[in-house]
């Protein structure tokens, strides 16, 4: 390690500053790409992955990648060997490397991880794989070893986290979004259009995140030489260019310019340079950031075909971002001995398949595994919802009434109301959705009436209100099961308004229908309350006495028809005589309906043969 000046300690002390806004930039980009349902879930999961990651790198990971062992920060040697606080400065700025590495993981996974899954993934990273890949290519930074980093004595260039930042978080990435699947409706028939909820925050978190890259790139040589603003001049030309070309890019596939297609180009050239930005000059990085603005748009055709959902799109811009800056480093870097450009280049290829193999494989089977025995996706319901609610508990009240209603749907009682705190910013939801219920259930119960007079309609005499023909037999029917069971018998009788047609023709059809409802009133009342009366005809009626004696029922009969004869029946000021003619016979067990009443007809016309006005049983 060359030797600190005081200004280099200043210099990346200040770069280690500006990569915490990558945080902020991260948090910003994530927050106004995903629904607003999930924004306060994704910045969580940026504040928690920075504890996780820098706890785990400064307990295990520091030391794994640059002395080759798990060592904490309080007992690694070359912590304990020197009294130098350049190795304090190295590890702030690289533990912000490592953060950097796992919050690009946040925004793929967004809006379906669960938050704890993703906090588990952080650790897996911040102690394992961003070290040994770190290990790998700048392990040997701080060390005298010279075992320590086998890719870097290979050759292999990477200034300042193409590979070891962006190309690892972008595998992690890739392979945690295989794991947990498309968000619902990303994909397939039901696909809806996944909206982000505010652009102009994410372009913020953009703006953000190139602060912080000036510190990524002005900061990796852990230095402030003649060479630093060249080195900052590069990282901007990367970014500006991949702006442009995803401008034109978007221009020509769109025909218009697609805001998170421009953003992400303008970072996609941005972890381009980052790969060789100590080694280009100028008209380099503009070639290198123009081909990276292309990138996002180019990759994203890749995921959508094989329906693999990135939320953010962080693998097209580190992933592929990473690949392309790794892979052209391989052009512009100093030959060692012996060592030809192609050589160069296959260096570069090698590396980035060799930490391509070992991250996604790695990644992707410890993330497999997990999810077996602990999903790390949330519930359909939580996804729906939302996961500000689910696993934040924002807004409390609106879980509560989410509970409320699905509880409602399971039971089908909708009885309750659901409670209405004014305080709470989701009261109207619930006054709503209690005026919604009442609204409902007054609706259900007009549909109610309506169908139980339509019923009463259907079995009813439109004139008489006495049951209709079809309702009558229907009566029978089940009083025939009743006999088959109860071994008893019932009377069946047939009632015929004498000379009712003389009624019509002497004083009109009024008359005859008023007729009619005065002796269906006389039957109605004179009749038990077990017995059932039909209007089966015209001025013809049928009564069941249910469960009674013959005598006992032509006693009654008896009665209706003396009183249907001595009540007077007056129309329009005119006495007219009213009389009926019965047929009784017994309903047993044994009889069918037809010949039952059969019976009763046959009686009815010996009735009506014997001078009318009479009730004659049949014998
Ligand atoms: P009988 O004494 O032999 O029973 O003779 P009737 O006149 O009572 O019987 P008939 O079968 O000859 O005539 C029945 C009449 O009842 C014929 C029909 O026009 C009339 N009628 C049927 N339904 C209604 C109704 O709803 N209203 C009125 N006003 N008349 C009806
Ligand atoms: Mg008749
Ligand atoms: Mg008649």
């Amino acid at each position: 390690m060359a030797e600190f000046q005081p200004i280099d300690t200043i210099w990346v002390l200040f770069c280690t500053c500006l990569l915490v806004f990558m945080q902020a930039g991260f948090s910003c980009l994530e927050a106004g790409a995903v629904r607003a349902k999930n924004n306060v879930n994704v910045v969580m999961k940026n504040f928690a992955d920075l504890c996780i990651s820098f706890l785990i790198f400064a307990i295990l990971g520091f030391g794994l990648m640059f002395e080759g062992q798990w060592q904490s920060i309080l007992t690694i040697s070359i912590f304990e060997q020197q009294t130098n606080s350049h190795y304090y400065v190295v590890f702030l700025y690289q533990a912000m490397f490592c953060a950097t590495a796992i919050t690009i993981v946040s925004g793929a996974v967004a809006e379906r991880m669960k938050f704890n899954g993703y906090l588990f993934l952080a650790a897996v990273v911040a102690s394992l794989i961003y070290p040994v890949v770190g290990n790998w290519i700048w392990g040997g930074l701080l060390s005298k070893d010279a075992n320590i980093g086998w890719l870097a004595r290979l050759g292999f260039h990477d200034f300042a986290g193409a590979t070891v930042v962006h190309s690892v978080g972008g595998w992690i990435a890739l392979a945690a979004v295989l794991v947990i699947g498309p968000r619902l409706g990303r994909f397939g028939p039901k696909t809806n259009k996944i909206e982000p909820s505010s652009l102009p925050l994410s372009s913020l978190g953009v703006f953000l995140l190139w602060i912080g890259w000036l510190g990524f790139n002005g900061g990796s040589s852990l230095q402030m030489d003649a060479k630093t603003p060249l080195i900052l001049l590069i990282t901007m030309i990367g970014g500006v260019s991949g702006i442009f070309s995803a401008l034109v890019y978007s221009h020509v596939v769109f025909k218009k310019a697609r805001v998170m297609l421009v953003m992400n180009g303008g970072l996609a050239g941005l972890v381009s340079v980052t790969g060789a930005a100590d080694i280009i000059a100028l008209h380099h990085a503009l070639f290198i950031g123009l081909v990276a603005g292309l990138l996002p748009g180019l990759s994203q055709c890749i995921l959508n075909k094989f329906k693999i959902d990135d939320a953010i799109g962080a693998i097209p811009v580190h992933l592929a971002g990473g690949i392309w800056g790794t892979l052209v480093a391989g052009f512009y870097v100093e030959l060692l001995p012996n060592q030809s450009r192609i050589d160069a280049l296959s260096i570069q290829l090698i590396g980035i398949m060799v930490v391509g193999g070992f991250v996604f494989i790695c990644a992707y089977s410890i993330l497999k595994i997990t999810n077996r025995f602990f999903r790390l996706r949330v519930s359909e319901e939580a996804e729906l919802v939302g996961l500000n609610v689910y696993e934040h508990g924002v807004v409390e009240t609106q879980l509560e009434l989410i509970k409320h209603m699905s509880e409602q749907i399971k039971s089908g009682d909708f009885a309750t109301k659901a409670a209405v705190d004014s305080q709470s910013s989701s009261h109207s939801f619930a006054s709503y959705y209690n005026e919604v219920l009442a609204k409902f259930s007054e609706l259900q119960n007009q549909k109610e009436l309506a169908l139980k007079k339509a019923q009463w309609q259907a079995q009813r005499d439109p004139l008489s209100g006495l049951l209709n023909r079809r309702a009558f037999t229907s009566v029978l029917e089940s009083e025939k099961g009743h006999l088959a069971k109860a071994a008893k018998s019932s009377v069946v009788c047939i009632v015929d308004v004498d000379f009712f047609k003389k009624i019509n023709d002497d004083f009109g059809h009024d008359a005859g229908d008023m007729a009619i409802i005065q002796i269906s009133d006389l039957l109605k009342k004179g009749i038990r309350r077990d017995d059932s009366v039909g209007r089966i005809g015209g001025e013809e009626f049928c009564i069941l006495f249910s469960e009674t004696h013959l005598d006992k029922a032509v006693e009654i009969l008896e009665k209706l028809r003396t009183s249907i004869f001595n009540t007077p029946f007056i129309y329009e000021n005119k006495k007219i005589e009213l009389s009926v003619s019965i047929g009784v016979t017994e309903f047993k067990r044994d009889d069918s309906i037809s010949d039952t009443l059969k019976r009763a007809d046959f009686a009815l016309y010996r009735a009506k043969k014997n001078d009318r006005n009479q009730v004659i049983t049949y014998i």
